[in-house]
């Protein structure tokens, strides 16, 4: 047995907490049950962020949906958002979903992580390819949320058959070691890839194995002539002097020979600065643990209001709230949910404020259209001109 759970474990509260399901045999037995209203925000971003992107709520709402009669309004998936901003709000009797909370906060903390991580990676990348090969650095149980967050936050392709469709699209790879190392030689590997692999995969040799990258190169591009797609470099991190300059030596060397449309690929240990350093000369990034093992965001779930009363714990405001934006400027304003965004001129530029919730879940229904995962990805891709890094 692996050491994974099931979709019924989680929706059992199986993993929930401890002290959550004692707090529920302690309420059951005072019959206390009150309605409260409890917020999901997170106060800090990792490093020095300035925003984040929000994921999991597909999975989180799919579970909520099964929790009696509550409601849930909350930013949709993919909405670019800020620290000190709710981005849920679930609304019920507490006994009915306070068995979901660290389920919940597992869905949106580590995809969030993943999704922002790969905004940022995309931001740096500008209209260069990110491709997310991080599979193999995470439990492969989850390799699908994985794959589909960073797709959402802006990678252009994933590495897994599982992953690819729950995206509704095609597995990217090029060609690993291994095969190179078994054939004994690089182009020999990259004209076997060639003549078994059907055509529509594009050919991206691999050229740090065994030699030089500009020699592989020179060979591979001869040997595949027109079919080579691309080269990727891996080029170990205790080779790779100064990497930039190696890629505009292979560069060099391939364009005056004529390989000009022959694209560079590079993966090993990339992050968004890298990508910043290396993108004028690099066409396709893959990006691994960056991506795949990115730092959570550490959303906390707080009551803020009980039997309509506005109450919440120290550091923390009371009042059930909402984010309304700033449809030109993209500045924010939290106000409370039954406040009227309408009335509101922004405060910079003086356009309207606009409520960025939706109603997701009412008294139990869901009554939310899911986005197809390429729409999620598209919005957060227009997002990106109002973001730095
Ligand atoms: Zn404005």
């Amino acid at each position: 047995m692996f050491h994974i759970a099931g979709e019924e474990d989680i929706k059992k509260g199986r993993l929930t907490d401890i002290y959550f399901e004692r707090t529920e045999r302690i309420l059951k037995s005072l019959k206390k049950n009150p309605v409260v209203k409890a917020e999901i925000f997170l106060k800090d971003f990792p490093d020095d962020y300035k925003w984040g992107v929000l994921a999991g709520v597909e999975e989180t709402l799919k579970l909520l949906s099964d929790a009696d009669r509550i409601s849930v309004r909350c930013m949709p998936e993919g909405t670019v958002f800020r620290d000190y901003q709710p981005v849920m709000v679930i609304e019920g009797r507490y006994l009915d979903f306070g068995i979901y909370e660290t389920a919940i906060l597992g869905f949106l903390c580590q995809a969030s992580g993943i999704a922002t991580k790969a905004a940022r990676c995309k931001i740096a990348a500008g209209d260069r390819l990110l491709y997310s090969f991080g599979a193999r650095r995470i439990h492969p149980a989850i390799t699908p949320m994985v794959e589909r967050s960073a797709f959402i936050g802006g990678a252009d392709g994933v590495s897994t058959n599982l992953g690819a469709k729950l995206i509704n699209s095609e597995p990217v790879g090029t060609i690993p070691h291994s095969l190179i190392l078994i054939m004994g030689d690089t182009v020999e590997a990259t004209k076997a890839f060639d003549s078994v692999i059907e055509p529509a995969v594009k050919r991206i040799s691999l050229v740090d194995t065994f030699c030089d990258e500009k020699f592989e190169a020179i060979r591979v591009a001869e040997g595949l002539g027109k079919s080579l797609f691309g080269i990727r470099l891996d080029t170990p991190s205790s080779r790779r002097g100064n990497f930039k300059k190696i890629l505009e030596e292979v560069r060099w060397e391939l364009d005056i020979r004529g390989f000009d449309k022959v694209n560079l690929i590079v993966s090993g240990g990339l992050d968004e600065n890298d990508i910043l350093k290396l993108r004028d000369i690099v066409d396709a990034f893959g990006v691994g643990t960056a991506i795949s093992g990115a730092e959570v965001l550490d959303f906390s779930l707080d009551i803020v209001e009980i039997e309509g009363r506005k109450i919440a714990k120290r550091g923390k405001m009371s009042g059930a709230k909402k984010v309304i934006r700033c449809g030109r400027c993209f500045t924010d304003k939290v106000v409370l949910e039954d406040d009227r965004a309408a009335d509101y001129k922004c405060d910079k530029c003086g356009s309207t404020y606009k409520d960025i919730f939706i109603d997701a879940i009412k008294d139990g229904e869901v009554i939310y259209d899911f986005p197809e995962v390429k729409d999620i990805r598209k919005r957060v891709l227009s997002q990106f001109k109002n973001l730095e890094l």
